[in-house]
């Protein structure tokens, strides 16, 4: 769901949509094809990004996997401050070996 902050996210998105199905488009990329060099993930496109090499479809689902490996380190950064903050509180608590005895566990 869009916020209503940000119509214009919408609009972009319909735009892109129709760009992308317009048949003067998919004309000039059917011309294109034909000697075009093909993806090397999929082999079944041409390659349209010059920046990674591949096809639109194969590159924007490598943004998008690079995507989630950006939250995914995120979210370890998180688990390693809070295990830090907890072997902390134990140290300061005045049970600093027993714990970190168990951290290196
Ligand atoms: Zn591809």
């Amino acid at each position: 769901m869009i916020p209503a902050a940000l119509p214009w996210v919408a609009s972009l998105r319909v735009v892109q949509v129709h760009r992308l199905l317009d048949p003067e488009v998919l004309a000039r990329r059917m011309k294109l094809e034909a000697d075009a060099e093909l993806c090397p993930l999929c082999v079944a496109r041409p390659v349209r990004v010059r920046s990674t090499g591949l096809c639109r479809v194969c590159h924007l689902r490598e943004l998008a996997e690079r995507h989630r490996e950006a939250i995914d380190e995120l979210e370890a950064q998180r688990e390693l401050w809070t295990a830090r903050q907890q072997l902390k509180r134990g140290r300061d608590r005045g049970s600093g070996a027993e714990v970190e005895d168990r951290a290196g566990e």
